[in-house]
Order: C-alpha cells, then structure tokens, then sequence
C-alpha cells in the first residue's frame, strides 16, 4: 500500500522500476540481484535525451564515409566522449583498401539513346542532401574496374536459381550484361566475401601498416565482373527495351511494364573505372577495467562510419551507445566499478564489409579467446519494437532484460509489447501457440550485416545483436537522405527509443560484468539444436523426394509433351538420386547435450550461493563459462570459407546477410554434396560433444567437485 502512495506522486516509470527489484536475475544471489536492480534504476536516471540530439547533430552534420575528412573528425569526437566519461581511450589505425568512382557511366545505345543519372537529387527538406561535395557518388565499393558492351538480361534476384530458370528458357547470358532487381539476396554478396578472407586484402591478419598483402588480382573480394547500381528512374528505360521471351510471374517487379528477359535487342555500354585507394580505418577502443575479474571482457560495438550522413544508419545506434557508456561512466565516478572488464569500441569501415571491427578481431583474436565473454552488437536504431539476435546461451538473460524495460509508447514492457506484435503477426496456429506459451524470447540466428560477425564467426565470443525498429517506414537506407532531418521525423522524433535502447543494452552490459556467475544457460541452446536437426532431417528427406519426382518425370518425358511447342524450353536434366543422410551421431550428440544442459542448468538455480568459499568457486565456474562457446567454433572452419570457424551459425554462402544454421550440413544438403553431408554432420556432431563436455564441466565446478 505505501508503494501506492509513493509512486502516485511520481512518474509512472517509477511504479515500474519499483515492482522489478525483487525481480531475479540469471546470474546474481537473490540479495546481488536487488542491488543490481538499484543501480539499474540509477543508471536509468542518468540518460538524457538531449544528449542523444546533440551528438547526432553533431556526427551526421556532414557525410563521413569510411577515409573522408569528416569521419576522421568523428573519430575525434567520440574519442573525446569516451575520456570525458573517464574510459580508458585509445584510437586504433588500420590501413584498408577503399576504391571510389573515377568514371560511371551507364547508356543505352539501342535500341534507343539513354544516359543514366546514377544520381539522388537533393531535397530542400532535407537539410544535407545538398552536400554533394562531400558525398560519395551512387556505386558498389570492391566493383572490378571495366568498359564493357553488351546486350541486356534481365535476371531477376541475381541469385542462382534464377540462372537455373534462364537456362531452362533457353536464355545464355554469357558475354551479355546483366540487370538484377534489389532484394532476395545481400546487395553484393561477392564483396561481401571480403569477410571470409578477412578484411581487405589481408587475409587472416590485422591490416596494420607492415602486414602482408596480396595482389588486388589474386583477391576474391573484388568482384569478377564491373558492377553498379541504379535508380529505378535510370533501370526504367532500360528494362523497357529488352525483348525476348516474357519473365515468369513471379520475377515481376513493380514498374508498369511487361518485364521481358531478353538478351537484347536492349544494348549498354557500361564504362566503370575507380581510384583504388588506401586509406586509414580507425577504431575508438575504451576500456573500464573490472574490480575483481579484470580479465574477463565484455565487449560492447557499435560503428560510426556512414555511407553518406548517416543519422540512422550508424548514428542512432552509435549515440544510444555513447549515452550508455556516459551512464556507467558517471556510475564509476560515483565509486561503483564493474566487476568485470567493460570494452566499447566504435568502429570504422563497417559499411565496406565490417572492415574496423574485422581488422580489431583479428588483431586482437588470441586475446579475444582468451579473455572475451561476450560481444552486444547495435546498428540502425528506430521507433517501434525490441529486436534481438544471438547466441542462444543468452535467451533467459536477454529475456530478463526485455521484462526490465519500459516500452515509452504504449507503456508496458518491451518483453510484453514484442510478445504482442508476435501473436498478431503470426499465421500458423502452432507459432501463435509457441508466442503466447514460451516463456523466454526466442533469439534469432544471426547471420551477417554489422560487427558481429568477427566475434561470433571468426573468433567464438557469444554474441547478440540488438536494436528497436519496425514503425519508422524506410526508404533512407544508405541514401543522401538518411538525414538528420528524417531520422527527427520519422525515425524516433523524440529519442525515447534511443533511451529504450541505451536501457536494454546498458543492463545486458551491467549484468554480464556485474553477475556473481555468468548469465549463461544450456537447455535454451540443446532445445535449439534439437529444433535445426529437425529441419535438417525434414530438408533431406524433400530434397531426396524432390530428385526422385523429377527424374520420374523427365523419364517420362512429361516436361516436353507439357512444355508450349511454340517457346525455347530446355528440360532438366536427370540427377544422381540422393542417399540416405546417416544423422545418428549428431542425434546422439544433441540427446546427450539435452543431458548434460538441463543437469547444468538445475544446478546454476542454486548457484550463486553467498557461502564463504563461493566466490572461489564462481570464478573458476566464469572460466569454464567464458570459453564455451568457442567449443562451437573448428580451427578448419567451414568448407570452402576457413574463416568462418562457428560450425552452427553463419550467413549464407549465396544469402550474405540471411543466416544459414548448421551452416556446413544444411548448405552440403542444399547443394547436393551428398558425401560432404555426411561428413560434416559428423564434424557437428563432434562439436557438440565437445560442448557437452564442457558443460558437464562447469556443472561438475558447480556441484564443487571439481575446480
Ligand atoms: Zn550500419
């Protein structure tokens, strides 16, 4: 009842950090908890809007592409933040090749004349869409230089199912130039590759100024062939001429003509030439070291580069963060110190191909396996609600901090809003079951498309990825109109959820350097693994019936006598049938991990424990804790792209950004490499038995039988 009284008189926020301090928290001794708790609400009460607009006017007031004079200046800027906040900063320099246009030239020379604008004009609502000294011009980085003429293809998504269906229609699209819409796959899954050998041109090493570096020929980053990309107003008069057969209607896009395939009698004269220039990558790294773990780092990452201003795209997340460090900065200053290590870096270069934190990664990789616990990633950050990827260790503690924070436009939490959105949105009867019923966030996979990538694929740190999004509309992205001007109307006018952000991922800093025990849990991963070896199964089992209905009817001759006598249609070819996939060992290995996870997990509600000897005892626990996910990573990596060493989650091969899990099974499956399947389940199947062992370890520290 006194509750009542007191919070009346107050803001509603209050009621709500008032009823959530006897709240637990994975990690933390019932009394730890309630203190965590408190300091939560006084960081709270340190974030400040304001802060958020100011730094945003001030690091999107110009473009500030990775190399240019102005991200050299923001580099400044948040170095300067970071001291002022009582960091231990320093700015690291890398050396990267960056290539920007020399010439693009794009035209039409039949059957009509047509020069494309490859230009986004300026608004006079927009305050720096004007600044086109200072902008990049519209291009692809890590294009080829090239002159080239030829007749037009229209290829849909560019991806290779959509080559498989132009050469059943007969259409070749050698020698020809090719023109793909925007979507189905990442822009430019070829440069994106550069993460595969690391960063540019240094493969597997940090780019510093005396590192070895191969020849631009001999890299696979660059792309094979020139490409660019264009406007729907430029790619308009160009789809119109194409001729030929008519696209099937599903490669339809929305402009209002017949889309045709070609090739030709559409002819373009593409004529690309870049300045391949190398140039500075700065890292701002800052360091609050811990009072009593000082060797377990929890990292925290967001960039700052842009590809033209920005404000949305880094600078939102970019100064949500920024508000995050100052908060726990001010905490310091007032005599609190974190018990573990906490590290912030703002990286450079990420639009490139995550070029800044790539580098850091694996210039720092022996120490980041050495001493990394855990790596919370940001980007964009908008209006709207809680979206949350990651390592699936982490469900119960990013759960935890879901039920913890308010959600400022409809004033529930931002666990209860999401969980909302999700039973609205959801079809299936089963998925609106499982949103209503399951009691922790389901965390995405992550695959590509931010600064994660190094630290969960490379290295092995469990990583998460967070951001607020979903009702700021779009259209800005990576455009001259990504502007201070449309993020403050209709990114997030008021920055509530820049503060919601620097809320979420503030607690999920302060609980992992905080908890008495890592805030790691087991059965959440097991039920997940079991779940993708489920769809693996059900993926063998259609692929192979799949094969088996095709060869049928190709012997039957069914696609011939259906196909319209009067067009081009080349049947498939028969296929060798599929074998049988032998999945006994990774069944096994994800039985046994089921195990060993619900032991462990039992276990860690009894711990931590506020006996003498329990600190001890927790240390040696985080040792076993902190590394374990590395157990998930091979030292050979996945096949045909060694950098990637995390053997459950990656991007997609032909995906980019979209998430393969069990990436080196699922893609052999996909791709009908049916020996390599089965080796690699194997090699999965080793990887969680190792894993489960290292559970059954830290549940052994647990019980205190072993150290
Ligand atoms: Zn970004």
């Amino acid at each position: 009842m006194r509750r009542w009284t007191i919070t009346l008189a107050l803001a509603s926020t209050t009621l709500f950090a008032q009823t959530t301090t006897d709240k637990p928290i994975l990690g933390f001794t019932a009394s730890n908890a309630a203190k965590e708790h408190a300091l939560e609400a006084q960081f709270d009460a340190k974030l400040n809007r304001d802060d958020l607009r100011n730094w945003m006017q001030r690091l999107a007031a110009r473009p500030h592409h990775l190399g240019s004079d102005y991200d050299r200046q923001n580099t400044e800027f948040i170095a300067s933040l970071f001291k002022s906040f009582g960091y231990d900063t320093h700015v690291e320099e890398f050396q990267v090749l960056f290539p920007t246009p020399k010439k693009r030239l794009v035209e039409l020379i039949a059957p009509e004349k047509f020069t494309a604008k490859l230009f986004e004009p300026p608004l006079p609502q927009d305050a720096t869409s004007g600044q086109t000294n200072e902008q990049l011009p519209v291009y692809n980085a890590y294009s080829i230089d090239g002159d080239v003429t030829g007749d037009l293809v229209y290829v849909n998504y560019g991806v290779p199912a959509d080559y498989d269906e132009l050469e059943r229609r007969g259409v070749d699209v050698k020698g020809k130039i090719a023109i793909a819409r925007y979507g189905g796959s990442w822009r430019g899954i070829k440069p994106k590759v550069a993460a595969e050998h690391g960063a540019m041109l240094t493969p597997g090493v940090g780019a510093t100024a005396n590192a070895k570096r191969i020849d631009r020929k001999d890299s696979d980053v660059i792309t094979k062939i020139p490409v660019l990309p264009i406007s729907y107003g430029d790619a308009l008069p160009l789809l119109r001429s194409i001729g030929g057969p008519v696209a099937p209607p599903d490669w339809r896009g929305a402009l209002p003509i017949t889309y045709h395939l070609g090739p030709g009698p559409a002819r373009v004269h593409l004529d690309l030439e870049f300045n391949w220039n190398i140039v500075p990558c700065r890292d701002v790294i800052a360091r609050m070291p811990g009072s009593d773990r000082a060797d377990q780092w929890v990292m925290r990452g967001n960039h700052y580069d842009a590809w033209v201003n920005g404000a949305s795209d880094p600078i939102s997340g970019q100064v949500a963060m920024l508000e995050e460090a100052k908060a726990i900065g001010e905490l310091a200053k007032s005599g609190w110190r974190p018990k573990r290590t906490i590290i912030y870096a703002a990286w450079d270069g990420e639009e490139e191909g995550l070029l800044g934190s790539t580098e850091w990664a694996e210039e720092h990789g022996d120490e980041l396996r050495q001493h990394g616990v855990a790596y919370i990633n940001s980007d964009t950050n908008t209006r709207g609600f809680l979206d949350l990827g990651g390592s699936h260790s982490l469900e119960r503690l990013s759960t935890q901090v879901a039920r913890d924070v308010n959600d400022p436009e409809r004033n529930v939490s931002v666990l209860e809003r999401m969980r909302d959105r999700e039973q609205t949105l959801t079809t299936s009867a089963e998925a609106r079951k499982e949103a209503r019923d399951r009691q922790l966030i389901r965390l995405d996979a992550l695959g590509s498309g931010s600064d994660w990538t190094p630290f969960l694929q490379h290295v092995g740190v469990a990583s998460m990825n967070v951001g607020y999004g979903g009702e700021a509309g779009g259209g800005d992205y990576h455009s001259i109109y990504d502007s201070i001007d449309h993020y403050t109307r209709f990114g997030d006018p008021g920055f509530q959820y820049g503060i919601a952000q620097a809320e979420t991922t503030g607690r999920l800093v302060l609980r992992l350097a905080n908890a008495d025990v890592l805030p790691i849990e087991f059965t959440t991963f097991a039920d997940t693994m079991s779940r993708y070896v489920d769809e693996l199964t059900k993926l063998a089992q259609t692929t192979r019936t799949e094969i088996e209905e095709r060869n049928r009817l190709i012997h039957e001759r069914a696609y011939e006598i259906a196909s319209d006598p009067t067009k081009t249609y080349v049947s498939p070819k028969a296929e060798t049938p599929a074998p049988y996939l032998n999945f006994a060992p990774l069944q096994n290995a994800v039985g046994r991990l089921q195990q060993s996870a619900r032991e462990y997990d039992r276990l860690a509600t009894s711990i931590p424990s506020d006996a003498p000897n329990a600190a001890v005892r927790e240390a040696a626990l985080d040792h076993a804790l902190m590394h374990i996910e590395q157990a998930l990573t091979t030292s050979q990596g996945l096949p045909r792209r060694p950098w990637f060493r995390h053997e459950i989650y990656a991007p997609g091969f032909y995906t980019g950004y979209g998430v393969k899990t069990v990436p080196g099974v699922r893609e052999a499956i996909e791709q009908k490499q049916w020996s390599e399947a089965n080796q690699q389940i194997e090699v999965v199947a080793g990887v969680i038995n190792n894993y489960a062992a290292e559970v059954d370890r830290a549940a052994d520290i647990a019980r205190g039988r072993a150290e």
